[in-house]
């Protein structure tokens, strides 16, 4: 009969269907399932007649797609969408499905028949594209270009609901050394694991990116400013904490500024701009840590822009000189040497101080030749002294990240006292624990390289970093430099005697003598000389001196 050839063609047609294809009963009884439905989900026809669809569900479709789709059908209509399902060996699929009641002569829904198609490797190729077009594809965070995109969009939002929205624009301090010094592979590896870690502090539901190389950027709507002040303190405490890369342990500290809709901006770009000069300002007082915007960081930030034009001037303009503070051995009780600390009297500026300049130095490049000044200006001191029959003196020079992670450091610095004609033994080089941290290998070989050549080393503001002992143990060092925040207050708060009193006793005991800087009070002096520290530096033997005032000091026959 002719229906019963219909009803062949139809059921062929079913059987033969590349797609998946289910009936079931008006209760939702699986009562049909086609061949390519078994073949995609795994179960045999069997398996499944007689049970609900849901045997399928893997927990990861949204609940409001079911919700939408029982909308959808109980008021008699076609529904489409997409399941997240699971397959029989435990797989997860996409499926984009066509789901529609049948209804029987008497309008009552008596089947609902399903058309699915399994879109699992369509899926996998969108997300792929939207993740090679969205996403940094090192560090998995959003892209500059989607970030900025998202910055938009939020401040319009948070201009509709009349919200707060806060961008944070973070930068890592000094990872150009790292590139430097370790090669890229390394920096890259140290950039994956810091965006990692900013992503699980700051949480899944901030959008995060990263702009450039070290710099990344978070958007917060509706953060209370103290609450955003200790999550980003957080954030930088984290990035901080040393990083194993190859086995060598990688500390890096980073800086961050802070802006606020509406207050310091009226949109995105202007937004973006002032969390960045916000950042910069911390750069400028000496990095790792935090600054929201002030309207006035602007004037300071061309100020230090000009600053870093004139800094390349200073040298050849006869802008820098070098001030001498002298140091005083309390266990010979004579001065034994002194610091070289450099300044910059500029016309219109007057005394800018090192802490200032040397950061804007060292970001503009101009720290290798003021670096290399200051060595040639203190061998030559070194041999006028010296001829002058002065003494035995030792001077100390301050050498920054920057600076020692230039790759001809050594050769360089070696040249200039071999020049001079000044014996490496006078020069004492002053590393602070954060460039010992930060490139453990290189910097290792290069302090045994100086070593090897006679220079002395000590490690400068010591404690205030996370140096290890067990790290200092293999370094070739001579000197501890015990920091002046521990000095200042060491003849009453109990925890800085502890402090002072261990470092002494942990340096002997690994062969390096001790100075304390910032010494103000001959009480200060007393106690450090109780606990056995070597030597003193501060205001209460001497302030800086010019050469001049420095020389009065020595006994110089000639
Ligand atoms: P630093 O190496 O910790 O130098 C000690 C600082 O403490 C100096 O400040 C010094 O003037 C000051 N000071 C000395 N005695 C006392 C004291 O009794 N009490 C107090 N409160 N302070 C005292 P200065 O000269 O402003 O230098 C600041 C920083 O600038 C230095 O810290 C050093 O990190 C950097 N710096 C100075 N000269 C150079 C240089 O030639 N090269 C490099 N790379 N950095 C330099
Ligand atoms: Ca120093
Ligand atoms: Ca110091």
């Amino acid at each position: 009969r002719r229906q019963d050839v219909t009803i062949l063609r139809l059921s062929e047609a079913l059987e033969q269907s590349p797609y998946p294809v289910l009936i079931t009963d008006s209760a939702a009884r699986i009562q049909y399932a086609n061949p390519s439905f078994c073949r995609v989900s795994g179960y045999a026809a069997a398996e499944v007649i007689g049970r609900n669809p849901r045997l399928l569900r893997s927990g990861l479709t949204p609940v409001a797609t079911y919700e939408a789709l029982w909308r959808q059908l109980s008021a008699g209509k076609p529904w489409q969408g997409e399941f997240i399902n699971r397959r029989k060996n435990g797989a997860t699929y996409t499926e984009r499905t066509a789901i529609y009641p049948i209804l029987d002569r008497n309008g009552k829904v008596s089947n609902y028949v399903a058309h699915k198609e399994d879109v699992t490797l369509q899926k996998k190729a969108e997300e792929r594209i939207l993740q090679l077009s969205h996403y940094d594809q090192l560090t998995g965070l959003l892209n500059k270009a989607a970030f900025d995109a998202r910055l938009i969009e939020a401040v319009a939002g948070a201009a509709r609901e009349h919200e707060r929205l806060s961008l944070v624009w973070l930068d890592l301090d000094n990872f150009k050394a790292v590139n430097d010094s370790l090669g890229h592979m390394t920096g890259d590896e140290l950039l994956v694991k810091l965006a990692n870690r900013l992503r699980r502090i700051l949480g899944n539901e901030v959008a995060l990116g990263r702009h450039s190389g070290d710099a990344f950027v978070a958007i917060f709507r509706n953060v209370e400013q103290n609450q955003l002040a200790l999550l980003v303190r957080e954030a930088l405490d984290g990035l901080q904490v040393p990083a194993t890369i190859d086995d060598t342990q990688l500390s890096i500290s980073a800086s961050a500024g802070i802006a606020s809709y509406p207050e310091d901006a009226a949109d995105a770009a202007s937004l973006a701009k002032a969390a960045e000069v916000a950042m910069y300002r911390v750069k400028q007082e000496g990095r790792n840590g935090l600054r929201f915007y002030a309207p006035d960081m602007q004037e300071h930030t061309s100020r230090s822009l000009q600053m870093s034009v004139g800094l390349k001037q200073a040298i050849a303009n006869g802008e820098l000189h070098l001030m001498f503070q002298p140091q005083l051995s309390l266990v010979e009780d004579r001065l034994i040497g002194a610091e070289a600390l450099l300044r910059w009297l500029h016309p219109q500026w007057g005394n800018v101080p090192p802490a200032v300049f040397i950061p804007l130095a060292e970001q503009g490049g101009a720290i290798a030749e003021i670096g290399s000044w200051v060595f040639e200006q203190v061998a030559l001191q070194l041999a006028r002294w010296r001829q002058a029959g002065c003494g035995d003196l030792v001077i100390a020079v301050n050498v920054s990240a920057v600076q020692f992670s230039q790759p001809d450091f050594v050769d360089e610095t070696l040249a200039i006292v071999h020049r001079a004609g000044v014996p490496p033994q006078a020069i004492e080089i002053e590393l602070t624990e954060a460039v010992a941290l930060r490139h453990p290998e290189s910097v290792a070989q290069k302090i045994e390289r100086l070593h090897h050549e006679g220079f002395r080393i000590s490690i400068d503001d010591f404690g205030t970093g996370y140096s290890s002992l067990a790290y200092l143990k293999r370094l070739s060092l001579d000197k501890i430099k015990i920091d002046q925040s521990f000095v200042r207050d060491v003849t009453t708060d109990a925890d800085d005697q502890a402090i002072v009193t261990a470092i002494v006793q942990m340096a002997h005991g690994l062969g390096l003598s001790t100075i304390a800087e910032g010494v103000e009070t001959e009480a200060q002096a007393e106690f450090l000389r109780n606990k056995g520290c070597d030597a003193i530096q501060g205001y209460w033997y001497s302030r800086p001196l010019d050469p001049a005032g420095f020389e009065a000091l020595l006994d110089c026959p000639r």
